[in-house]
C-alpha cells in the first residue's frame, strides 16, 4: 500500500542556488515527514549574495498550477512565500477560499536578505488586504513587520496586522541587533509567546521561507499553532547551526541536518 503524507500546498518563487524560495520549502516540508506540491509565483536570478532580477509567473499560469493541484490532491496545510505581483495575491486567495478550514502560513516576502526586491510596487496593498483575512499565521521578519504595520513597536505593528485580518502573526527577530534572537507571537488577544534562541554568528539565505513551511508542515500534521511555531523554531535554530555554505556568499540552512554530510568548505 502507498504511504499517506500530508500534502502541504507552497505557493512560492524559485531561487536558482536553492537556499530559498520554493527549494527551501520543499526540503523544509519533506524533512518535517510531509509531501510539498509546489506552484511557482516567480522565477528569481540571484546567488548567494543577492538578487539580480525577476520574473513574475503569469497570473493565468499560476491560477491553472494551483487548478492542477487543487484538482487531484488534498492539502492539509498552505504555505505562501514570494508572490511577486497583485494579480497573483487575488488569485492565490481565489485558490485558499476552495480550502476552507485548511491552515494557512504567509511568508510575507518583499525583499531579499541582500536587500533586493523580490515584489512588484502593486504587491504589498493586495497582500495586506487579500491575504491576511485569509491566513492562519503571518511570519514577517523585524523589517517585514515594519513595512507592512508601522514602524514602532513590534507590539504595535503586530496589532495593525491582526487588525488587517490576520489570525496571529509571528515576528522573528534575526535582524535585531544582541546576543539574542528573540521571535515573539500575537493573537488577537496580544502577545502570547516569546522565544529566545542565541545569535549565531554570520548572515543565512532562505532561513524565514524555512521556519515558515516547516511551521507549515507541522500544522497540516495537526498541531496547534503555537506548538507549531515552536517546533518551527527548534527546527530552524539546528538547520542554522548546521547551515551549509554552498557559494561565496550568505550561507543556507542545513534542512537535512539529521543526515550524513561530507564536511568540504569552499575557498
Ligand atoms: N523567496 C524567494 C524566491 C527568494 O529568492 C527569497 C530570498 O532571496 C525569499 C523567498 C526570502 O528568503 P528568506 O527566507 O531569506 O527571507
Amino acid at each position: 500500500m502507498a504511504t499517506v503524507k500530508p500534502v502541504v500546498l507552497v505557493i512560492a518563487g524559485h531561487d536558482p542556488v536553492g537556499g530559498a524560495g520554493v527549494q527551501a520549502d520543499i526540503e523544509a516540508v519533506a524533512a518535517q515527514g510531509c509531501h510539498a506540491a509546489t506552484a511557482i509565483t516567480a522565477l528569481t536570478v540571484q546567488d548567494t549574495r543577492n538578487v539580480s532580477a525577476f520574473t513574475v509567473t503569469d497570473s493565468a499560469l499560476l491560477a491553472a498550477q494551483l487548478d492542477a493541484i487543487l484538482g487531484d490532491l488534498r492539502p492539509a496545510a498552505v504555505k505562501i512565500g514570494m508572490i511577486g505581483s497583485a494579480d497573483n495575491a487575488r488569485v492565490i486567495a481565489g485558490a485558499l477560499r476552495r480550502l476552507p478550514g485548511v491552515p494557512v502560513v504567509l511568508d510575507p516576502v518583499l525583499v531579499a536578505g541582500g536587500g533586493g526586491s523580490l515584489a512588484l510596487d502593486d504587491l504589498q496593498q493586495a497582500m495586506t488586504g487579500e491575504l491576511f483575512p485569509l491566513a492562519t499565521i503571518v511570519t514577517p521578519n523585524g523589517p517585514e513587520a515594519e513595512t507592512l504595520g508601522g514602524d514602532g513597536s513590534p507590539d504595535a505593528a503586530a496589532r495593525a496586522m491582526i487588525a488587517a485580518g490576520a489570525r496571529c502573526v509571528l515576528i522573528t527577530g534575526g535582524h535585531e541587533s544582541g546576543t539574542q534572537v528573540v521571535s515573539r507571537l500575537y493573537d488577537s488577544s496580544g502577545r502570547v509567546a516569546e522565544h529566545a534562541s542565541p545569535r549565531l554568528p554570520g548572515d543565512y539565505h532562505g532561513s524565514g521561507c524555512t521556519l515558515a513551511a516547516t511551521i507549515a508542515a507541522r500544522l497540516a500534521q495537526g498541531a496547534p499553532v503555537a506548538q507549531a511555531v515552536e517546533g518551527g523554531l527548534r527546527y530552524m535554530e539546528q538547520a542554522l547551526r548546521q547551515a551549509l555554505r554552498p557559494g561565496r556568499g550568505q550561507a543556507i540552512p542545513g534542512r537535512f541536518f539529521h543526515l550524513p554530510a561530507r564536511q568540504d568548505t569552499h575557498d
